[in-house]
């Protein structure tokens, strides 16, 4: 499973930056506040007006990055194709399908059928695609 591996790598390399990103603009917003508090108490009410509104917007810019940032990392994970194993039996045709196991292979024999004791047989390794992957745009 290296490729569920590396998508989640890469979705946490994404974060992370997104995080550090984050944390300056947001460490800005909280200096233009506390610049805001000392201007008023100066008496500069219009320079603490224009700090305290640039504190704030600096403040809601660093969240509506990091609510981008969480979104675009549930997206990263759903984005990642599940592989999917079909199972089958030769003799009644019963067939599941499941997650991919590590060591599974195409004719390889599994469990006995619930049906008719028969041994199931691995007839198909896949890759599950999903639609909405297409209309997914960074
Ligand atoms: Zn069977």
């Amino acid at each position: 499973m290296t490729e569920n591996d590396q998508s989640s790598t890469t979705a946490s390399r994404i974060s992370t930056y997104m995080l550090t990103i984050v944390l300056i603009i947001l460490a800005l917003s909280i200096m233009a506040l506390l610049f805001a508090v000392s201007a008023f108490v100066v008496g500069d009410q219009v320079v603490a007006g224009y700090l305290l509104i640039i504190g704030f917007i600096t403040m809601g810019l660093s969240t509506y990055l990091l609510l981008q940032s969480r979104k675009r990392v549930a997206n990263l994970k759903i984005e990642a194709p599940k592989i999917m194993t079909t199972i089958e039996c030769i003799k009644c045709g019963l067939k599941s399908v499941r997650e991919f196991q590590r060591g599974d292979y195409v004719y390889k024999e599994l469990d006995k059928c619930q049906k008719c004791d028969d041994k199931m047989t691995i007839t198909a390794i896949y890759k599950e695609v999903k639609e909405k992957e297409k209309t997914y745009n960074v």
